[in-house]
């Protein structure tokens, strides 16, 4: 057979040397070819009485990205397809033999009678980790960056391929559990630590130390297939199994809240399995895999989480023809809050960064506010303290605009003050270069108004930051009504370069996230007014897959930032644009009791000192009524919490302020935690049916107001049987 693939090369010791280095592919990943050329590697060294063993090893700077999410597409649709001509039955047959391929293509090796040797010479995740947990033993080459791990639950899935039962076979069941459902990328000395590598070597001796594993005599069977294998925390049921499972599936419970049938499918097969022989306990996670491939949240969160914010990421939005933006220098206006953290992560993406402020005293506070970050990160053991001042070598804190002549893009982060910003973008025109874009961090402010400050409105637009700057994944990119190409390339270059997922969103009061995010904020509220118990509305939204419940969120971002958002948008659109029952609850908190949230240490909740956050008892004294908690209907409730964000997606979508659907369901997910079982605000409609998404929108507007009323989109979509992903099925991928 023509490898593609692998190279094999037997050396005089009778070594097999097996390099994967896909052709065309920044990373090696998992697909058919992969796997046909290594099953006959696999026979090929098993039936070869001249090859003593193998060792397994990758020809690129990574070792295997893990499993090609396309064929797990692939492998869905086939079903469906088989499943209408041929049955239900056929379908799920089929289903299972083929998502066990490469599970038994693992035990194959595992079982051929020769040892087998990953020498992992940097990043291996999933179905590729999987591959060295096969293998009879694991060396890595020292290498910072490496990360081993299994992170298919971060995308709805778990390891199929005999992950599950070799990990809870190789260390206490109560941690392999949290390794497979947090789906962490643990460090080399970490997973050596936890005994799922073997050795750390340094790189130049990766393959000689893997190779004198087999010469020195390692054997090639696993532990699990030696006759008297104990489990590590001996038998499920046994004293200390039952100290584990039932446990377990109460702080599985506590975190998941059961949405995630993944997660569920862990819990099962580890459970299951470790109670079986290995071939049979492989058997049942197979089931599990394909049981849970057919699962509409798995469907949903490949398509959003993987494969959606991959095209974004790589620029499935910018328009073509524009040649990649280099940047040397970015200024940034404005050292406060956000300023200082945009600077630190351009810095931190290896840019010069201009840092300007009133005066130097503050430009040198925000600068200093990138020592912090980078001394944790030293403190931490993620950086060393000459990467601090490499770092800090790159940042320039001045007052002085001059500074700002050779930058190529020079965002303002000042006051969220229209005098104060046109002011500084006046400054600002007369001394930066003519290509160099202009962008706004604004978050409230139309991009278009501001853009007519500018001497050349194509060259602005809004780069919209979330906080914490340097732990959000998402920026809004808002197009101004004459914002030109240049402009819209050069600030989703400058959001890639920073490793952040862009979207372009059109001007619109609130842009998108801001706008689905209060109003999840303001159902809070009014729960609260309508008399639900603080803490049920707390925790009912996270019963809905929300990470924070609304009083908790309010609290983050500031009461009186909302307090000051409604009252300018009364005053802009007038009385009837704000809700009357919410406007008292603010004025209460804020005006009257000066409660502003976790920044004075008084909101909906108490912050005291050195104890963890509880609701604020004096609540009670602004509830003038209250329900008996056993007559809520809690369904009711978790249904409203997302339901009010979906709606406002949908109407971003019908007014064209977000006109790509991946935008609004990565965008949901990464800027505020929308429900990620649901794949996003939109996907949550597909999912549950666009008719029926309608007629529960109709009947909570008859209960609860013209706040659920659906748009005449969602109306038209629900007669006609449309989905979002149908009707607006995202272009294809332009590559830039
Ligand atoms: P901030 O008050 O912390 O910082 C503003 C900074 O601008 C201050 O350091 C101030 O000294 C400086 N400044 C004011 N006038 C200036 C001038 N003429 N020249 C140079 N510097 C000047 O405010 P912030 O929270 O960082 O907000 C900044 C901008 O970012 C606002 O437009 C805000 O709406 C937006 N934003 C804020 C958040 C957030 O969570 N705070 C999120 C997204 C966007």
């Amino acid at each position: 057979m023509s490898m593609v693939h692998f190279k094999l090369e037997t050396d005089t010791d009778g070594i097999a040397l097996v390099i994967w280095d896909s052709p065309g592919r920044s990373m090696n990943v998992i697909d058919l070819k992969v796997m046909e050329e290594l099953s006959a590697i696999v026979e090929k060294v098993a039936g070869d009485a001249a090859i003593k063993g193998a060792v397994i090893t990758s020809g690129k700077d990574t070792f295997c990205a893990g499993a090609d999410l396309t064929m797990i597409e692939m492998l869905s649709r086939e079903f469906t397809d088989v499943m209408r001509e041929q049955g239900e039955e056929m379908g799920v047959h089929r289903l299972y033999d083929e998502s066990r391929r490469l599970s038994q293509l693992y035990r194959r090796l595992e079982t051929s009678g020769k040892p087998w040797v990953a020498a992992i010479n940097g990043l291996t995740l999933g179905g590729g980790f999987e591959l060295c947990l096969a293998c009879h033993h694991r060396v890595a080459a020292d290498n910072p960056k490496a990360r081993v791990g299994l992170p298919e639950i971060k995308i709805g899935l778990f390891p199929g391929a005999g992950g599950t039962q070799r990990i809870a076979r190789m260390m206490m069941p109560g941690d392999a559990l949290q390794f497979l459902l947090k789906g962490d990328q643990v460090r080399l000395p970490q997973a050596k630590t936890m005994k799922i590598v073997d050795a750390v070597v340094p790189a130049g001796e990766l393959i000689a130390a893997a190779k004198k594993w087999i010469k020195d005599g390692g054997k090639p069977v696993n532990p699990w297939d030696i006759d008297g294998f104990r489990l590590p925390g001996g038998l499920v049921y046994s004293k200390a199994g039952m100290m584990t499972f039932p446990p377990a599936n109460a702080i599985y419970r506590r975190e998941t809240y059961d949405n995630y049938p993944a997660a569920r499918a862990i819990m099962q097969v580890v459970y299951e399995g470790l109670q079986l022989p290995i071939d049979l306990a492989l058997r049942v996670e197979s089931r599990w895999f394909a049981r849970i491939l057919r699962t509409p949240e798995a469907a949903a969160m490949i398509r959003s989480l993987f494969v959606s914010m991959q095209e974004l990421n790589k620029g499935a939005r910018r328009p073509p023809g524009i040649p990649p933006a280099k940047f040397k220098k970015i200024g940034i206006i404005g050292a406060g809050f956000m300023g200082a953290s945009i600077g630190y992560v351009t810095a931190l993406a290896g840019i010069e960064v201009v840092l300007i402020d009133r005066d130097q005293e503050a430009a040198d506070k925000g600068k200093q506010h990138s020592h912090k970050l980078m001394t944790e990160q030293v403190n931490r053991g993620r950086a060393t303290s000459a990467d601090r001042e490499a770092l800090m070598s790159r940042i320039t804190a001045t007052a002085d605009y001059g500074a700002l002549a050779d930058c190529d893009l020079v965002i303002e982060a000042v006051f969220e003050d229209r005098r104060v910003k046109a002011e500084t973008i006046k400054k600002a025109q007369d001394v930066i270069g003519d290509k160099a874009i202009f962008a706004s961090n604004t978050s409230t402010l139309p991009i278009t108004s501001l853009a007519g400050e500018f001497k050349e409105p194509a060259r602005f637009i809004g780069i919209h930051f979330f906080s914490p700057v340097e732990r959000m994944m998402l920026v809004e990119i808002i197009l101004g009504k004459e914002t030109g190409d240049v402009a819209l390339a050069t600030a989703m270059d400058f959001v890639r370069t920073i490793r952040k997922t862009p979207i372009v969103v059109n001007d619109s009061r609130g842009f998108f996230a801001n706008r689905c995010v209060l109003n999840y904020i303001q159902e809070g509220h009014l729960m609260f007014m309508e008399g639900v118990p603080a803490p049920m509305i707390e925790n009912v939204a996270r019963m809905a897959g929300m990470p924070v419940g609304p009083l908790s969120l309010n609290d983050e971002v500031a009461l009186d930032l909302g307090w000051k958002i409604l009252k300018a948008t009364e005053a802009d659109l007038g009385p009837q644009a704000i809700n009357a029952e919410q406007k008292w609850l603010l004025e209460e908190l804020v005006e009257k009791r000066g409660r502003l949230g976790r920044k004075n240490g008084k909101g909906f909740y108490d912050y005291p000192q050195g104890s963890p956050k509880r609701l604020w008892p004096g609540l009670s004294e602004l509830q003038t009524k209250t329900l008996d908690p056993d007559t809520i209907d809690i369904q009711e409730l978790k249904h409203r919490l997302l339901i009010v964000q979906s709606l406002e997606a949908a109407r971003c979508v019908e007014e064209g302020v977000i006109t790509d659907v991946r935008e609004a369901d990565v965008g949901s997910i990464l800027g505020f935690g929308f429900a990620p079982f649901t794949g996003g605000t939109l996907s949550y409609i597909d999912m549950m049916g666009t008719k029926r998404f309608v007629d529960l929108c109709k009947k909570l507007e008859k209960k609860y107001g013209p706040r659920f009323q659906p748009p005449k989109l969602l109306v038209d979509m629900a007669q006609k049987g449309d989905t979002f992903y149908g009707r607006f099925a995202p272009a294809p991928a332009q590559a830039a």
